[in-house]
């Protein structure tokens, strides 16, 4: 198009062209906007196309876009250069809509009267339609030569590096959708004459670009609702480890962004990295924290490792931040319900340990009781015999032999019994300190000749705990004797005793010995599980304390480390065993 000089009769383009050009640019658009791209991406395609057929300096394109209050798009070329940004809109008050007098904001704000439609179509520069043009704005006269004009306009400074300027409203059925502005340094570029057509086209040009905007947050929302099904279907497979689930999650994450090809995601969790492959850091970044159960535990991440025009959130979408969050959400959510089932299957473990140490409890007790009788017989007879004079050597030392091993038989069955407590415990107020010193006592001489130092942390201000004293005293020596037999080259026992709140009391019994490998931990609950001698071990020790400690509502820690040694640690409660059967 020519431009046109000062003053000049502005007939020169026929109607025909004029209409025959807006015609085929509207199909061009029209064309582009079939392809669907992001729609930033096709504002970019539709700048060019305008700037190109106007052929003015720079244009720029306001749409208004949706939330409370609203805010604006807009798109901005001169030359080859093209910028896109989400702008808040200012709270105008409009009657000073347009009397601001910085250079940019004053035609920012024409702008946004013309959209708002607050602006009086019969003053001179705006048309019937409520489009303002001017041919000379650097002209100062100009405004103050029109006696109609009033003050609030006659102030207006517009942005002289122009001196046409024209804002066309997008008019889509009764509402204006936004705006398009021409500018142009030379004076007089365009004309009413012209306007009238451009007035027409930009009703075309407002609905291709509301709709393609919609189709374009339609499918923004589609992927969103993509990303949040496929992490729910990932979360939804039991077998999966909660590290898979939260890989699987990373990966789902850029194809819901405005740019997957250049989008990058991470879940950061407990200090442990879970990232897209290939993931990068970027100019951009969008995060989430994750909480769970109130305590941030990390955060979600989205990367753009290239840099994009600026929307809601730096180049993110409001929408995304709102995508961001529910991820990180639903990641709370898994992590809380795994570790609900995780909860979950280690009461149960501990109910079938349980159902099976009662279970051989019960038959223990009958087979200890049968047992008893006979073994006392053995032992009694054995120990008569013994003491007849004239014995041969030989029988003197068989008798020996028998006694010894119907000792430690009856030590089995009296274990036996007091593991499928045969005896129940006998309540009163105890000092663990004392019970532990006393324990001792009796192990110190020992531990003094196979090298082993004993160490006491006994905490002086213990309150006493309700429970069996005898019962107790097994739970210690147990552990003592199984640490001392855990060091036959000697090395350090340590046994503590501390205060945990003002309702429980904590005993370790701690060794530097041979530790045990995961497979034995994993058993040393299990009656008559040994590693042991037969003269040495009956694999009851240990089912006897579990079987003391919980019925004092007590609970056993173990930790050990093979060639390290081991840390057993029992907490009991103050208050003492909770009466079971209170009416029989
Ligand atoms: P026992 O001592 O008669 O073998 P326990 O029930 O007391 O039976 O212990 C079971 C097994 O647990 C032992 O045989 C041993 O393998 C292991 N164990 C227990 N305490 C320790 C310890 N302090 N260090 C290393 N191993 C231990
Ligand atoms: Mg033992």
């Amino acid at each position: 198009m020519d431009s046109k000089k000062p003053g000049e009769i502005i007939t020169d383009i026929p109607a025909r062209t004029l209409i025959g050009g807006l015609r085929a640019l509207s199909n061009k658009i029209l064309h582009s906007a079939g392809r669907g791209d992001p729609n930033v991406e096709f504002l970019r395609e539709v700048s060019a196309m305008l700037i190109d057929f106007f052929g003015c300096d720079e244009i720029e394109l306001w749409l208004k876009a949706g939330g409370e209050p609203p805010r604006y798009e807009v798109m901005r070329r001169s030359g080859d250069e093209f910028s896109f940004e989400i702008i808040p809109s200012v709270q105008d008050d409009d009657s000073a809509a347009i009397a601001d007098t910085t250079a940019d904001s004053g035609l920012e704000r024409l702008c946004r009267s013309v959209i708002q439609a607050a602006v009086d179509a019969s003053l001179p520069f705006f048309t019937k339609q409520g489009s303002f043009w001017i041919g000379d704005a650097k002209n100062p006269a100009l405004f103050s030569s029109v006696a109609e004009v009033p003050a609030s306009l006659r102030r207006l400074n517009l942005k002289t590096e122009f001196s046409s300027l024209a804002i066309i409203p997008l008019l889509v059925g009764e509402e204006i959708i936004g705006a398009l502005q021409l500018k142009s340094s030379q004076q007089y570029f365009f004309t009413e004459y012209e306007l009238a057509f451009y007035e027409g086209f930009a009703q075309t040009l407002g609905v291709t670009l509301l709709n393609h905007r919609t189709r374009a947050a339609l499918r923004e929302r589609v992927k969103e609702l993509t990303c949040l099904y496929g992490i729910a279907r990932v979360a939804e497979r039991p077998e999966r480890s909660l590290d898979e689930i939260l890989l699987s999650i990373a990966e789902l994450l850029p194809p819901a962004w405005q740019y997957p090809e250049v989008t990058q995601g991470r879940i950061m969790l407990d200090g442990q990295s879970y990232a897209t492959s290939g993931f990068r850091d970027g100019p951009h970044k969008q995060t989430a924290e994750i909480l769970v159960g109130g305590e941030p535990r990390g955060i979600v991440e989205v990367v753009y490792t290239e840099e994009k025009p600026k929307l809601d959130e730096g180049p993110f979408l409001r929408e995304e931040r709102n995508l961001i969050q529910t991820v990180a959400r639903e990641v709370a959510l898994i992590i809380e319900r795994r570790q609900t089932e995780e909860e979950k299957a280690r009461l149960q473990e501990q109910l079938r340990h349980a159902d099976r140490l009662a279970t051989i409890g019960q038959l223990a007790a009958g087979v200890a009781h049968e047992l008893n009788e006979p073994l006392g017989s053995i032992l009694g007879f054995a120990q008569l015999t013994k003491k007849s004079r004239d014995l041969p050597r030989q029988a003197a030392d068989d008798i020996e032999r028998i006694e010894k091993a119907s000792l430690h038989a009856r030590e089995v069955v009296r274990k036996l019994m007091l593991f499928s407590r045969q005896m129940p415990p006998q309540k009163s107020k105890v000092n663990v300190n004392r019970i532990v010193e006393e324990g001792l006592y009796f192990l110190e001489s020992r531990c003094a000749k196979e090298g082993i130092d004993v160490v006491r942390l006994l905490a002086p201000d213990l309150p006493d705990i309700t429970a069996d004293r005898s019962q107790l005293h097994q739970v210690l020596v147990n552990l003592v004797v199984n640490a001392i037999q855990a060091m036959p080259g000697g090395g350090t026992l340590r046994v503590t005793t501390r205060a945990e709140g003002e309702d429980h009391v904590a005993i370790t019994v701690e060794d530097t010995g041979a530790g045990m490998s995961e497979d034995v931990v994993k058993q040393i609950f299990v009656p008559f599980f040994t590693t042991k001698d037969v003269t040495e071990g009956t694999g009851l020790g240990l089912p006897v304390v579990h079987g003391i400690v919980t019925s004092h509502g007590g609970s056993i820690n173990v930790e050990s480390e093979v060639g390290r040694g081991t840390r057993f640690e029992i907490r009991l409660p103050v208050a003492g065993p909770q009466d079971e059967q209170k009416n029989g």
